[in-house]
């Protein structure tokens, strides 16, 4: 093994942890961009008590797309944390 200098190795594997943080974050980010808009989802079900697909529970729960007041929304199961669908929230007048 080469002889590195313990600041470099602690270095390296801090740059190598941030980038596959990173890159996870952003694969998970791809997922929720990738998820059916929600009048696509909700084509033939009721529109109130759609159901989660793996766990079948009607709560929902919302949050934003990149972070929490960005106008695309996502709106997950609020049992099992399966993200269902999404919608774009109208622009509010100030
Ligand atoms: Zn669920």
């Amino acid at each position: 093994m080469p002889d590195l200098p313990f600041p470099v190795i602690v270095a390296t594997l801090f740059l190598f942890g941030c980038l596959t943080m990173l890159h996870v974050h952003l694969r998970q980010q791809d997922r929720l961009r990738a998820l059916p808009l929600r009048d696509t989802f909700l084509a033939g079900r009721c529109a109130t008590s759609a159901p989660c697909v793996r766990c079948a529970s009607t709560d929902k729960r919302e949050f934003g797309l990149d972070d929490g007041e960005k106008a695309q929304r996502v709106v997950a199961c609020a049992k099992c944390n399966r993200p269902m669908y999404r919608y774009h929230q109208p622009k509010q007048q100030d």
